[in-house]
């Protein structure tokens, strides 16, 4: 359902500054087009899906903000559970132009909707994805407004019973067509269903019910995640709609890169130069790992790109025990500028070794790299 996703205001063909009205009348000229009743080529029903999911963020200032900010993900495209609250908004448009949808829509606006997810990007070290950390982040979401509690209404006043609809929350009317007459129910307009109207709007929200708010949350991040990984804050999205549950926040870590240590999986790769004595003798060396500084025997005529795995000193499995491996690349220096001390001994080592060119038999540097990384 969600592969790549067209950016809204490109699918209704609006500027992103576009007004409510601008959207609006974009919305009904596309959907009037590819309505699945009116338009019977194979794509339009797949295409009005998406005028209407797009008319349904950018109609709404709370969603559009958010997708504004936070893209599809911040919409609830990307974590919805689902979309079939939105029915309500494309059955009040269409229920000019196709009657018998509207019943529903009026019980759909006033049924508790959960809020929406917001997604946050995170940006930690190398080392803090290795280790875990805690972090404390600042996000800005809707909050029910503390003053009305929700309502909208001025504290002391109640909403009253709609005059338009008499609280039923929608309106009948008798319509004409060649056909012959018919009832049309369409949700009431001047209450959106709800059955009821504020008198007195709340002097902090305006009647919106909601206001915007900026909340440092802590964020713990266990050892071991990788770009990508998500931790899910339960009920820190945006807020429930109608009593109904808030949304959850998703935070999406993303991994600085490391001067020298590399990542695949819960592996971590270094690679490391030797000098062609210590290659051709042997050594025991250090080598640096996340836990520290580690020893690792090279053992006599080690070749450039050897690979040495050091288990268990890799990446900790994310919330499982256990770690990955370090695996350490040695690549052989040969000296570029030499000492007149060092030319002398070169040279009658060169005189000891020959000049003899064979063809290669063992495994080669690639060859053996793709042993170790499975490429
Ligand atoms: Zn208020
Ligand atoms: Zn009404």
């Amino acid at each position: 359902m969600t592969t790549h996703k067209r950016d809204y205001y490109e699918v209704l063909g609006v500027p992103r500054n576009a007004t409510q009205e601008e959207i609006k009348k974009a919305f009904r000229r596309l959907a009037r087009q590819y309505h699945p009743d009116v338009n019977k080529s194979p794509d339009a029903e797949a295409k009005f899906k998406e005028i209407n999911e797009a008319y349904e963020v950018l109609s709404d200032e709370q969603k559009r903000a958010a997708y504004d900010r936070y893209g599809h993900a911040g919409s609830g495209g990307g974590f919805s559970t689902g979309g079939f609250t939105d029915f309500a908004d494309i059955n009040d448009i269409f229920n000019e132009f196709f009657s018998g949808f509207a019943r529903a829509s009026a019980q759909a606006r006033r049924s508790p909707r959960r809020g929406s997810d917001i997604r946050y990007e995170l940006r930690i070290d190398f080392m803090e994805a290795v280790l875990g950390t805690q972090k404390e982040i600042e996000v800005t979401r809707s909050e029910t407004c503390p003053r009305c509690g929700g309502s909208g209404a001025e504290p002391g006043t109640t909403p009253v019973r709609c005059p338009t609809c008499n609280g039923t929350g929608e309106v009948r009317r008798v319509q004409q067509s060649i056909l012959g007459s018919f009832v049309s129910v369409s949700t009431c307009p001047t209450c959106n269903g709800s059955g009821e109207v504020i008198s007195v709007p709340c002097r902090q929200c305006g009647g919106r019910k909601y206001v915007r708010a900026t909340r440092t949350l802590v964020v713990n991040i266990p050892p071991g995640v990788d770009t990508g990984t998500q931790i899910r804050l339960n009920g820190e999205g945006e807020p429930g709609i109608n009593g109904g549950p808030p949304g959850n926040l998703y935070v999406v870590i993303a991994v600085n890169p490391h001067p020298y240590f590399r990542r695949k999986g819960d592996d971590i790769i270094v690679e490391v130069s030797i000098n062609v004595a210590q290659a051709a003798l042997g050594d025991e060396i250090e080598v640096p790992s996340v836990d520290g500084k580690e020893k690792l025997a090279i053992p006599p005529g080690t070749q450039s790109g050897t690979t040495f795995r050091l288990k268990h000193k890799g990446v900790p499995h994310l919330r499982k025990t256990g770690r990955g491996d370090e695996i350490v690349i040695v690549n052989v220096q040969i000296p570029q500028s030499l000492t007149p001390e060092q030319r002398k001994l070169f040279t009658e080592l060169a005189r000891t070794l020959g000049r003899e060119v064979v063809p290669q038999q063992e495994k080669g540097f690639f060859e053996k790299l793709r042993d170790v990384f499975g490429m």
